[in-house]
């Protein structure tokens, strides 16, 4: 992947549309509760895509939040709060019930979700949060994973933010 290479995010009917530009910071899978919580309450909607994996995370794509604008079927567009302080809003798109990404308010990153984007999307390279991980099925194969959030996801995340100069853009929805 290039600097101009333009991703694009779709929603199962195609309404909404998110083009993200260049590579991601990085692409994982998240273990964590509030990740399964909240797939599971997306799939209990009427018509809404499979959203845990196979090994019950939740795949993702982590890019610079200037980096990614929605450009089509915003109208569409609902925010989830697990609970009402929580920073982390879940966007899903109302008109199919496909989520859409994860946006931590305060963050620099926008995390859209890996099942969204074109199978060319990089693969996921590491498992997030095995600590709080349920269930019997082991990590996909040959799939690092690691309790928490590692120093290489720290690092990459910082990085990424050095290189917008530590601005921290909002998302204009
Ligand atoms: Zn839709
Ligand atoms: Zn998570």
């Amino acid at each position: 992947m290039t600097a101009k290479t333009r991703l694009s995010a779709t929603c199962t009917c195609g309404q909404v549309a998110l083009a993200a530009t260049g590579a991601p910071i990085l692409s994982a899978v998240c273990y964590c509760g509030d990740c399964r919580t909240a797939a599971r309450q997306f799939e209990a909607a009427p018509g809404a895509p499979p959203v845990l994996s196979a090994d019950g995370g939740v795949d993702y794509c982590l890019f610079r939040k200037d980096r990614v604008a929605i450009t089509s079927g915003e109208v569409h567009l609902r925010e989830h709060r697990l609970t009402e302080a929580s920073p982390t809003r879940r966007v899903v798109a109302a008109c199919c019930n496909t989520p859409m990404f994860l946006d931590f308010t305060r963050g620099h990153w926008l995390t859209i979700f890996r099942d969204r984007l074109p199978a060319s999307a990089p693969p996921v390279e590491m498992g997030l949060m095995v600590k709080q991980k349920t269930g019997d099925r082991p990590c996909r194969d040959g799939l690092p994973a690691y309790p928490a959030y590692p120093a290489k996801f720290m690092i990459r995340v910082v990085l990424a933010w050095a290189g917008m100069g530590f601005r921290r853009p909002t998302l204009t929805w």
